[in-house]
C-alpha cells in the first residue's frame, strides 16, 4: 500500500505558501526544520552566531538563506529582518539562557507565531513565561511517536488537540472492509465522528454515509484518546 498519497494534515496545511519563516540556530533540529521547510517550497532564513554553522548550511544547501547573527541582540535580530517573518522557530535547545533571551527578543519584536525548543520542563516553563506560542520536546515526542508507531501502525497521523483528545488518520480496519459508514455507527459504537474519507488518495470531508469503506483506504476520525484505542487497528 503506498501511504504516501495519504497525509490528511498535510494536505490541510498545503494552503499555507504565503507563510514566511525563519530558524534561529542550526544545530540538528534547526538544520531538519529548514530542510524539510525549504523542501516544501518555503523560503526560509536561518541564522547562527557561529559561523561555521552558517557556512556549512549553506554549503549543505538546508537552506538558501543563512546569516550570522546573535540573536540575544535585538538591534540584529531587527537588521536581519527576522522581526518580519510571521513563524520562527527558536532552535536553541542547550544554550538556556541564549534560548529564553532569544524568545522574549522575537516575541517582543512582534512576531506572531514563535515556536521554542525546550531541552527541560524548567525551560518549557521560562519559554512560555517569555511568550513562547509554542514549545517542542522533540526527543520525548519522537519516543512517543515511536512508541505508537510500533503499537499502533494502523494510524498514519495523528493531532493531538489536548491531553485527552485527538484528531487521527487512520487505515481503514480490516473489520470495516465493505461496511457502509452508516452501518458502521462509529459514533453510537465508539464514540468517534467521522471527519473525511480518503479514496485513491484525495480525502472526501462528509463522506456520504452510504459510501462503503475499502481497505487500503484511509478514514479521519475525531474523538478522545480512549475511544480511539478502542478501534480495532
Ligand atoms: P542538537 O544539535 O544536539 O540536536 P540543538 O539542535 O538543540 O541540539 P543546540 O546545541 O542547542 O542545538 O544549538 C543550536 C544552535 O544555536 C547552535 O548552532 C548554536 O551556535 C546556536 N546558538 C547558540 N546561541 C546563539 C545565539 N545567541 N544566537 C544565534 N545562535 C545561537
Amino acid at each position: 500500500m503506498d501511504l504516501s498519497s495519504f497525509g490528511f494534515f498535510s494536505s490541510l496545511r498545503s494552503d499555507r505558501s504565503g507563510q514566511s519563516f525563519a530558524v534561529i540556530g542550526l544545530g540538528r533540529f534547526g538544520r531538519a526544520v529548514c530542510s524539510t521547510l525549504t523542501k516544501q517550497g518555503y523560503d526560509v532564513l536561518a541564522v547562527d552566531s557561529d559561523e561555521l554553522k552558517v557556512s556549512q548550511a549553506l554549503l549543505d544547501r538546508v537552506v538558501a538563506h543563512a546569516i550570522v547573527v546573535d540573536s540575544t541582540q535585538v538591534v540584529a535580530l531587527k537588521e536581519a529582518g527576522i522581526l518580519e517573518q510571521e513563524t520562527v522557530i527558536v532552535a536553541i535547545g542547550n544554550f538556556i539562557q541564549e534560548s529564553i533571551i532569544t524568545t522574549l527578543n522575537v516575541k517582543e519584536g512582534g512576531v506572531p507565531n514563535v515556536v521554542a525548543k525546550a531541552s527541560s520542563e524548567i525551560h518549557e516553563t521560562l519559554l512560555r513565561k517569555v511568550g513562547a506560542d509554542h514549545v517542542i520536546f522533540p526527543e520525548h515526542e519522537a519516543g512517543c511517536n515511536l512508541a505508537l508507531s510500533l503499537t499502533k501502525p494502523g494510524i498514519l497521523d495523528r493531532l493531538d488537540l489536548d491531553a485527552d483528545n485527538s484528531i487521527v488518520e487512520i487505515v481503514v480496519p480490516e473489520k470495516f472492509h465493505g461496511k457502509t459508514i452508516a452501518e458502521l455507527q462509529l459514533r453510537s459504537r465508539y464514540g468517534l465522528n467521522m471527519l473525511a474519507y480518503s479514496q485513491n488518495g484525495k480525502f472526501n470531508v462528509n463522506p456520504d454515509p452510504n459510501t462503503a469503506l475499502m481497505k487500503g483506504n484511509a478514514i479521519v476520525v475525531i474523538g478522545t484518546n480512549k475511544d480511539i484505542d478502542r478501534l480495532p487497528i
